[in-house]
């Protein structure tokens, strides 16, 4: 049985009424980047605005949401939690052909990583001069999606912390979508270093399957991949977008969600003030994604304890494997010191990367 989480329930303001004609393209922010890299907290952050509806990971509503039944970030599971239940038959109205079996069958065909990735880009570029039926009705069930969401919760804006380049890439071939791209970036031996740990599974605490420890070749090998990817669809889709790194987001969130204001066109005043002055934010119905959306808010809070528990072997090792582009994106190959919170990694007249 589903645990309730009654602080949700209680910092959770009602949705607003809802929409009954999208007829705008619905503003979608997604979030994309390797895993581990903080875009639950981010999701959390920009799905505070009060025109904005955050989703979590969207990229497995139909799977983990509504075909296996996992538990939301309110408590309850993805069949029984009513903003989903509403959301899913918003979508099943516009787009009467499709279920949830086949739109995820369409998902394994054009979305879901083989290869990590590779095989779907190849699928997406060959779709992108000769679209099939299939690749058309696909993205049409997608966008619905989002303007399910849209009219649903009352919001034009709909957030989704997916993380995969494949999807992005999918999303700028949707006309009526007006996207902008988030690409967040941590550094790589921090993403090592919280690979490296296993997690049990445990539905209720937002693991659905146990997590097993990856090495650190492995996970500096997967991070360079998809933040390649990642560069390459926002050079190639041409979409609004911006490169964040994690790290400046938690020091500097002011600098940061002004940069995210433009991009955005949005005015996050009030967020920047309740992060500063440490206040929780409010986390309502993420799906899937980390455990942390179950916690029912979130708080900003750096973490640098990679620096001094992940192994300078281990750390060697993730340089050798992605320092280029740790270089790229302006960290330092020197940086095995304590540092204390809020400290920001590089100095304050250093390089930012855009
Ligand atoms: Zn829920």
């Amino acid at each position: 049985m589903a645990h309730q989480n009654t602080d949700v329930q209680t910092q959770s303001p009602s949705l607003n009424s809802p929409i009954e004609n999208v007829d705008r393209p619905v503003r979608v922010l997604y979030i994309m980047g390797a895993g581990r890299s903080g875009s639950t907290l981010l999701d959390s952050v920009l799905a505070n605005h009060p025109d904005a509806v955050g989703g979590g990971e969207l990229v497995n509503l139909h799977s983990a949401g509504w075909s296996s039944n996992e538990v939301c970030a309110c408590g309850k599971l993805g069949t029984e939690c009513d903003f989903w239940t509403r959301v899913r038959s918003a979508w099943q109205r516009r787009v009467p052909d499709a279920t949830v079996a086949s739109y995820i069958a369409l998902q394994k065909r054009f979305e879901f990583p083989h290869w990590f990735g590779l095989i779907q880009f190849a699928r997406l570029a060959r779709q992108r001069f000769f679209p099939s039926l299939a690749f058309k009705t696909y993205l049409r069930q997608t966008e619905a999606l989002y303007q399910a969401m849209a009219e649903v919760s009352g919001r034009s804006i709909v957030v989704d912390s997916s993380k995969t380049p494949i999807r992005a890439a999918v999303l700028s071939r949707i006309q009526g979508l007006d996207l902008r791209l988030i690409h967040l970036v941590r550094d790589a031996r921090a993403v090592a270093w919280s690979r490296r740990k296993s997690l049990a599974a445990d539905q209720a605490a937002g693991v659905q399957t146990t997590i097993k420890p990856r090495p650190s070749w492995y996970s500096a090998g997967y991070w360079a991949l998809i933040n390649l990817l990642s560069m390459m669809v926002r050079l190639l889709s041409g979409s609004r977008s911006l490169r964040m790194r994690y790290e400046d987001f938690v020091t500097e969130p002011k600098r940061e969600l002004e940069r995210l204001g433009v991009l955005c066109d949005l005015d996050f005043t009030s967020t920047t003030n309740a992060l500063l002055h440490g206040d929780p934010i409010r986390v309502e119905h993420p799906i899937a994604g980390n455990r942390m959306r179950m916690g029912g808010s979130v708080r900003l809070k750096p973490d640098w304890e990679w620096r001094d528990r992940l192994p300078n072997r281990e750390q060697a090792i993730c340089w050798l494997c992605a320092g280029w582009m740790l270089w790229l994106f302006g960290y330092s190959r020197n940086c095995n010191t304590a540092v204390a919170d809020n400290v920001p990694m590089q100095p304050a007249n250093a390089p930012r990367p855009i």
